[in-house]
């Protein structure tokens, strides 16, 4: 399968768009028109950026408002064809995509379409160039692609073709079985976009929407089975119009995009039992596999003040040190068996993060099925191995770089039931606390930015293999954060990630405070709450107003002793068609937090208090000036 990607999916100007696409590893590029038409060198300059950079511009897009158009108007596109065919000339590409018109002159009659294409098609065969024809959802009379099939099959000239879009494609429904009766070598080109489903204006989802494959909803892992089917042997192109995408950084967004397609590839090897039959699919090795199971430990870089105040945090919510790193000044906390590493090494990796953000968490360690596996397969797919100090006889862990700048680690199980600190931890004074609360991690919600919302979705989906779930909204007293989850399969691991465009909202206030995107709360899952509460220091308890209570006890008519419970001890609660979930939330160091939460067949995060929590923080966090 060979990769390419239409300038438009990317930001900057066409130089950068180029250089990008080719430093990602594609072998070819569409340029889109606009980008042409914006840039100040000229097309030969375009095709000169391209050669040096080794990447092949495949084709040049769109050519709109062409076929069965009024006498008058019909002329003028066949001139205007051979303008394009020489731009094309010159940028050194030798295929024009054709969208399907959308002009109110644009006159109903397929006859007078199947005469425009053939004469098109002959006029591209003098020229050594082919035409592809692509129904867009919106068109004026064709829409879909079997009209688009129909049309070039009427035409049946070798220099036209489909173009197949997936997005067009599943926005108008999801019939495949056309694609099957289309030889491969009558398409033109496969372009590939995944979207979330939405119940909205075609248009506009497709301008703002569409998304790499692996962060939407389409079934592109059958549509490419499908296409590779036909025998089509020609480039896999991305078109994605995205405003995520426009604001991030191009080479980021270009990366992110060759993952897409090497995952895609791989899902799609997966499915296909006779890869001899297919030459482009046998050629791509598969990716290693490995299940992520669970968290492992989290690590915090702190030192000072923030240090102590983070030891205090801790020992309310029941941690004690246990162990001391063998060989760095890394300290142990445990309860039951959640892990917290606080990191003090000078000259570490920790004492930079600590330098550069305050008390941050600056990794989290995953338990995986084969930690060398799922490392090989990040490396794969572009994500490359972190590579960090380790003195003879320790553990020698994976470690990537995660959201913001925190490093990720993958960690083994080992033998006999040890752990990793069992290996690199020397053992002080009580190595075994337990609690009667059997504390687990529930969850880890990070804060991340807009332009990297997307990035965060493809990183869990393809490295982790998490489901990701539905994005939801949030109401921050401050503006709007919307949020997503990537969960295992059995639910062991949870990980919330939000953004906001509202400057003054809890997840951008922690990215100011931090100066970056990172973890901004570590839940606790905890088997009796409403104990564990009354031993926990209520000054470290997020203060919830008074007037929540007394809703929640309209909303739900509680038990008096529990809403009393509730109200005393800071506690949130929630209910929906299967259970209920009671929480509650420490004030933050430094903007990270911890919440301690009791699940009753409740599978969400206590959403509908959210707001209550933010509102708690913005009375904490922000100086009364700034609220108003
Ligand atoms: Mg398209
Ligand atoms: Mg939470």
């Amino acid at each position: 399968m060979q990769h390419s990607i239409a300038s438009v999916c990317l930001s900057g100007d066409l130089r950068q768009k180029i250089e990008a696409a080719a430093a990602a590893g594609f072998e070819g590029i569409e340029i889109f028109e606009n980008d042409l038409l914006l840039f100040d060198q000229s097309p030969n300059v375009v095709r000169q950026i391209a050669q040096d950079n080794g990447i092949d511009i495949i084709a040049l897009q769109p050519f709109r408002d062409f076929e069965a158009m009024p006498a008058a108007k019909r002329q003028k596109n066949f001139d205007r064809a051979q303008r394009k065919f020489d731009l094309m000339d010159t940028l050194g590409t030798d295929t024009l995509l054709i969208c399907s018109n959308v002009s109110p002159f644009a006159i109903d009659n397929f006859s007078r379409a199947v005469d425009d294409f053939s004469t098109l098609a002959n006029m591209a065969q003098t020229r050594q160039f082919k035409v592809g024809y692509e129904a867009l959802a919106w068109g004026r009379y064709v829409k879909d692609y079997q009209q688009a099939w129909e049309l070039v099959k009427q035409v049946d000239h070798d220099h036209l073709g489909v173009i197949l879009d997936s997005f067009h494609i599943f926005a108008r429904g999801r019939d495949l079985s056309t694609i099957k009766e289309i030889p491969g070598n009558k398409i033109t080109l496969i372009q590939i976009a995944d979207a979330p489903w939405l119940d909205m204006d075609v248009l506009q989802w497709s301008r703002h929407f569409r998304c790499f494959p692996g962060q939407g909803d389409f079934p592109l892992v059958e549509f490419m089975q499908t296409v590779m089917q036909t025998g089509y042997q020609g480039y896999v192109s991305h078109e994605i119009f995205n405003d995520e995408f426009r604001s991030a950084p191009t080479l980021k967004t270009a990366i992110d995009g060759k993952r897409s397609l090497v995952w895609l590839q791989d899902q799609v090897r997966k499915v296909t039992p006779d890869l001899a039959a297919n030459r482009q699919l046998e050629a791509a090795p598969p990716l290693p596999d490995a299940d992520v199971q669970r968290v492992e430990f989290i690590e915090f870089a702190a030192a000072g003040e923030q240090q102590e105040q983070l030891v205090t945090l801790l020992t309310a919510l029941g941690f004690k040190k246990t162990h001391q790193h063998r060989s760095k000044d890394v300290s142990l906390y445990k309860n039951d068996d959640v892990c917290l590493l606080i990191n003090e090494e000078p000259d570490s990796f920790a004492q930079n993060h600590f330098l550069m953000r305050g008390l941050s968490v600056c990794a989290t360690a995953f338990l995986t099925s084969d930690s060398a596996a799922i490392s090989e397969r990040a490396a794969h797919l572009g994500y490359p191995r972190f590579e960090t100090h380790v003195e003879n006889g320790e553990l020698n862990i994976p470690a990537l770089q995660g959201l913001g700048n925190e490093l990720v680690y993958f960690v083994d199980k080992l033998d006999n039931g040890k752990r990793f600190y069992d290996v690199d931890f020397m053992p002080v004074g009580d190595t075994t606390p337990t609690s009667p609360f059997n504390i687990q991690v529930d969850h880890l919600a990070s804060s991340i930015a807009e332009s990297e919302f997307l990035s965060a979705s493809l990183f869990y989906k393809i490295v982790f293999g998490l489901d990701i779930h539905q994005p939801h909204d949030l109401i921050d007293p401050y503006g709007l954060i919307v949020s997503r989850t990537a969960t295992s399969k059995d639910k062991q691991i949870r990980l919330p990630f939000n953004m906001s465009r509202a400057g003054s909202a809890s997840s951008e206030r922690f990215r100011q405070i931090q100066q970056g995107s990172g973890v901004q709360h570590i839940a606790l899952h905890c088997d009796d709450i409403l104990t564990f509460v009354e031993n926990v220091d209520p000054s470290i308890l997020l203060p919830i107003p008074a007037n929540y209570y007394d809703d929640l006890e309209a909303r739900f008519s509680l038990d008096e002793d529990f809403a009393a419970q509730l109200r005393q001890y800071n506690l949130l609660y929630d209910q929906n068609e299967t259970g209920h979930f009671i929480h509650f939330y420490t004030r933050a160091i430094n903007g990270v937090f911890f919440e301690v939460v009791q699940r009753h067949q409740y599978g969400n995060y206590g959403e509908a208090n959210a707001h209550v929590r933010m509102a708690a923080q913005a009375r904490c966090d922000m100086p009364m000036s700034k609220r108003s």
